[in-house]
C-alpha cells in the first residue's frame, strides 16, 4: 500500500509530505480504510507503530465530510487518553495534519488550567484530545458539549482501564469489565486489526 491507495486529498497529502513519510506503516495500511468506512476498529499496536496517524487521518476526512452536515457547537471528534503526556503528544499531531484543514485542537488533561481549557474549548474546536476526568469536568460546568460527537478514539485503552479510569467514562460500570467485555457493549460490529 502507498499513500495514494487512501484517496486522501491533496491538502492533506501535503501535510503528510511534510512530515516526510515515505510510506504508510503497517497499521496504517490495514487501519486507515478500515476507518475510512466508518466501520468500528479495535487497534492492536504498539507505539511507534504509527498508530497516532492511522486514527487522525480517517478522523479528519470523517470531520470534512460532518462539518458541512453538521453545524453546530462542540467537538466532532473526541480522543479519550490516559495521560497528560500522551494528550500533549496526539494534540500536536492533530494540530499538525489539522491544518490542512483549518481545524482546531483542544487539549484537556488533569493538572493543567481549568479556566484556560475552557476558554479553548468555548472558542471552538473540531477537536478534543483528553483524560475522562478532565472532560467530564468540563462538560459538567457545560463548558462544552459531545452532542455533536461522532467520531470517538479510546487510546491506550487496557492502560486506561489499569489506571481506574474505567467507572469515570462509563458510569455504568461498578465493576472492571474486561476491556473486551466493553468493547462488545460499545462497539458495533467491529473489526480487529492486530500488529
Ligand atoms: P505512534 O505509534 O503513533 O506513537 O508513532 C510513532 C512515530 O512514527 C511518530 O513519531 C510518528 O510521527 C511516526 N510515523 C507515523 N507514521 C509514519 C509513517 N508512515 N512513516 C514514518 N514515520 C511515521
Amino acid at each position: 500500500t502507498s499513500f495514494a491507495h487512501f484517496g486522501f486529498d491533496e491538502q492533506l497529502m501535503h501535510q503528510i509530505r511534510k512530515s516526510e513519510y515515505t510510506q504508510p506503516t503497517p497499521i496504517q495500511c490495514q487501519g486507515v480504510p478500515i476507518a475510512l468506512s466508518g466501520r468500528d476498529m479495535i487497534g492492536i499496536a504498539k507505539t511507534g507503530s504509527g498508530k497516532t496517524a492511522a486514527f487522525i487521518w480517517p478522523m479528519l476526512v470523517h470531520i470534512m465530510d460532518q462539518k458541512e452536515l453538521e453545524a453546530g457547537e462542540g467537538p466532532i471528534a473526541v480522543i479519550v487518553c490516559p495521560t497528560r503526556e500522551l494528550c500533549q503528544q496526539i494534540h500536536a499531531e492533530c494540530k499538525r495534519f489539522g491544518k490542512a484543514y483549518s481545524l482546531r485542537s483542544v487539549a484537556v488533561y488533569g493538572g493543567g488550567s481549568m479556566w484556560e481549557q475552557a476558554k479553548a474549548l468555548q472558542e471552538g474546536a473540531e477537536i478534543v484530545v483528553c483524560t475522562p476526568g478532565r472532560l467530564i469536568d468540563h462538560v459538567k460546568k457545560k463548558a462544552t458539549s459531545l452532542q455533536r460527537v461522532t467520531y470517538l478514539v479510546y487510546d491506550e485503552a487496557d492502560r486506561m482501564f489499569d489506571m481506574g479510569f474505567g467507572g469515570l467514562v462509563f458510569s455504568v460500570a461498578t465493576f472492571r469489565k474486561k476491556i473486551e467485555r466493553l468493547a462488545r457493549d460499545i462497539l458495533v460490529d467491529p473489526i480487529r486489526v492486530v500488529q
